[in-house]
């Protein structure tokens, strides 16, 4: 840390955070007793404390957010030579950098050819999911309006987005929800005996996990579908990654019902899967729609994205004459110029620092680095990940495959914080319990980073399990 407050700055900031402010995703109860964590500063993969004490953070700002890492000047001075020059203007109009950063995206995405600048990936699902509804009523009569999800994908804080989410624990008490979301199930191969596909391995379980989204279709009537929505790999659902197979099968069954592929790269996407700019790109998926946020400024500045092929958006330009036929749609800070001027120098720092090769590298090493770890702790079910995107499964029994308990996983994230590892644990591969932990660090992670968080995870569980 710089040295730039004093115990006093400190004490205050602490009692003004503890009297007024209002923390995401927590149980503030136990504020009464102690004081939450507040992050101070950060620089590279490290962060600061308000005691001073040093973290590697292991989950790039909490939730997969900070791809390219603290303390980056150039981005920091992109974004303040184009609030002097033009802070905002709505996007009805154009901007220097929302046309560069378009460009340079699409340039990235072959197939794909506009860009709907929003400012969170819960608004960029929204903006998907209304563009599905205006086409259904554009080209099908209002007919097919219905949006399929998956059960463990999750879409986002919003009502239309929660009403497409596959955890229900997160759902509870917010109903009820948007009519017209349908849920289809999951394709975790470490849990397919939920699926009733505990007979299949590999490819053909793959195939048989897309067909169960087949019998949703045909059940609910193809003409009623307009689109599903998934993520390439679940994030918060307990980092599960596809099987072989599957997304073959899955494009194959949009195409043959004329449905829409709406894929959420919301935690995926701008290399946080490595190699390539998008989990999809794995899997040589052809998408329609394709959302992104956290990692496209690596929050530097709020900005997430829809992106559509130039199919999509042709839809909605065949009459100027015709005042329902644009996507009547604004976000105003959409607008914001700081968000596609943080963009373009975030994706030009990952091509120039070679962070996709540096991503999927690293992500080896720390699988490589969990996965051993499974011969010593039989609490370790399952690892998987894709890129510098790791979850370690916890169960109390491989056999069974019974969940450790939540306070047992929140010691094992306490006791690796207490080592200076901050690693999360919101991610749940069984309902209702969060039993993943998970791995997201920048993607410029170095060797020695990677080996310190796994050590902190071997100390942290020997302490929890024994
Ligand atoms: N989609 C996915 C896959 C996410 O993980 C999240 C956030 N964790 C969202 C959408 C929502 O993004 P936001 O919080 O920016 O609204």
């Amino acid at each position: 840390m710089d040295g730039t407050f004093t115990q006093n700055d400190i004490r205050h900031i602490v009692e003004a955070d503890k009297a007024h402010v209002w923390h995401h995703l927590t149980q503030h109860k136990p504020f009464e007793t102690s004081d939450p964590r507040i992050i101070l500063e950060g620089k590279g993969m490290r962060v600061w404390d308000q005691n001073g004490k040093e973290y590697i953070d292991a989950v790039s700002g909490g939730v997969w957010t900070v791809n390219v890492g603290y303390g980056r000047e150039n981005i920091a001075k992109a974004v303040y030579d184009q609030l002097m020059k033009l802070c905002y203007f709505a996007q009805s109009a154009g901007s220097i950098p929302g046309s560069l950063f378009a460009e340079k995206l699409i340039s990235k995405m072959p197939g794909m050819s506009r860009v709907y600048i929003t400012n969170s990936g819960s608004e960029a699902n929204e903006k998907a999911f209304k563009m599905v509804r205006q086409i259904a009523h554009k080209k099908y009569g209002g007919k097919k309006y219905k949006i399929l999800y998956r059960d463990r994908d999750y879409h986002g804080s919003t009502l239309a987005a929660m009403s497409a989410g596959g955890q229900d624990e997160r759902n509870a008490q917010y109903g009820p929800f948007a009519p017209g979301f349908v849920r289809v199930p999951h394709c975790m191969e470490y849990r397919k005996e939920e699926l009733g596909l505990g007979h299949l391995s590999g490819r053909d379980f793959g195939i048989a996990a897309a067909n169960l989204i087949e019998e949703v279709i045909l059940r609910e009537g193809p003409e009623t579908v307009g689109a599903l929505c998934l993520e390439p790999v679940t994030a918060g659902g307990g980092v599960i990654t596809p099987p072989d197979g599957y997304w073959e099968r899955v494009q194959e069954i949009c195409r043959k019902y004329d449905i829409l592929l709406h894929i959420d790269e919301v935690v995926c996407g701008i290399g946080r899967t490595g190699t390539h700019w998008f989990g999809y790109q794995h899997y040589g998926i052809k998408p329609d729609f394709v959302t992104m946020a956290k990692g496209v400024a690596s929050g530097y500045a709020a900005i997430a994205c829809c992106v559509t092929t130039e199919e999509v958006f042709e839809m909605f330009k065949d009459n100027a004459e015709d005042p329902l036929d644009h996507f009547r749609d604004i976000s105003t800070f959409g607008g914001c110029a700081a968000g596609p001027a943080a963009a373009l120098e975030n994706m030009r720092i990952i091509e120039d620092e070679n962070l996709l090769e540096n991503c999927t590298a690293m992500g080896e090493r720390l699988m490589g680095n969990l996965r051993a770890l499974m011969d010593k702790h039989a609490v370790i079910g399952d690892v998987r990940g894709l890129g510098l995107f790791c979850g370690a499964e916890l169960v109390a029994d491989r056999e069974t495959k019974e969940p450790v308990s939540e306070s047992q996983v929140a010691q094992v994230v306490a006791e690796c914080g207490a080592q200076g590892v901050i690693i999360g644990a919101s991610n749940r591969s069984v309902p209702g319990r969060n039993n993943t932990l998970c791995f997201s660090p920048a993607l410029i992670a170095t060797a020695d980073d990677i080996d310190a968080i796994t050590q902190a995870v071997d100390a942290a569980l020997t302490r929890v399990f024994g």
